[in-house]
């Protein structure tokens, strides 16, 4: 039975897990899809602090094989998500019960245990049982959609406003259809050719090379107004200082991303 364990930077081990055994309120689920991203390379290269060793995975579906007499909402044979975010239980947010503002929120493969194994076990309030119209690679993009949603209803911005998205990774791929689904108009800005091509396909009508022509595309993509908000992706690694050059006065950048880096 598989599981990928990172022992150290650019060290990944295969080592097979033994008998897990289930208490009352866990389940037993077979893992069929894992997504990996930017963040498992930045993870696999040293580039993010790991608490090793730890198996990697951060997004995954699986199928629950066993549950535990006092699991609740979730039965064998159902196709779930296995959330990889949990609060710390130890700050003073989760102490008064407030987890949904953690200040130390554990990320799976970086924190805890992730989800690249052929089974986990775990508590069943950590997973998501899936409804049958969503599919097994939308459901690995969740974490995604959700950090792109609450980043919409956090800026309240009217319908017709321009967003500029600076990095053209996936992060920003799902943050612009999730802001054109919203009736915004998301500009994203990018260094590489091909990042910018496949936003242009993914229905983007302003995708725009960050290089000397940046701003005069930007005022004509705005008529000269500049972007109603901007957010900006760490990990793409493009200068930051480019989402104050094409953001207006007192308006607000959002930085945005699945990993904390350090500039
Ligand atoms: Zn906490």
């Amino acid at each position: 039975m598989d599981n990928w364990i990172l022992m150290a930077p650019r060290a990944l081990n295969n080592q097979p897990l033994g008998e897990q055994t289930l208490s009352a309120e866990q389940v037993k689920i077979k893992v069929t899809y894992v997504l990996l991203t930017n963040f498992d390379a930045l993870c696999y290269a040293g580039e993010l602090p790991v608490a090793y060793p730890k198996t990697i995975g951060r997004f995954a579906v699986g199928i629950v094989t066993e549950c535990g007499e006092k699991v609740y909402g979730v039965e064998k044979g159902a196709r779930v998500f296995i959330k990889g975010a949990r609060p710390c239980g130890n700050c003073l947010h989760c102490k008064k019960g407030d987890t949904d503002n953690c200040e130390d929120i554990q990320i799976a493969g970086q924190d805890f245990d992730g989800f690249l194994r052929d089974f986990v076990v775990c508590d069943y309030r950590r997973v998501a049982v899936l409804p049958d119209e969503v599919d097994n690679f939308h459901a690995l993009c969740i974490e995604h959609v959700a950090l792109a949603e609450n980043i919409y209803d956090q800026l309240r911005l009217p319908a017709g406003s321009k967003v500029a998205i600076i990095g053209g990774n996936a992060t920003a791929g799902v943050l612009a259809q999730v802001a054109m689904y919203h009736k915004l108009i998301p500009i994203v800005i990018d260094d590489d050719a091909a990042d910018l091509e496949r936003m242009r396909h993914a229905g983007v009508y302003f995708a725009i090379a960050a290089d000397d022509e940046l701003e005069a595309n930007v005022a004509e993509a705005t008529s000269g107004m500049n972007c109603d908000a901007a957010v900006y992706i760490p990990c793409s690694k493009i200068n930051p200082d480019i989402a104050a050059r094409v953001l207006a006065k007192y308006r607000t950048l959002v930085l945005d991303g699945m990993a904390p880096m350090k500039f």
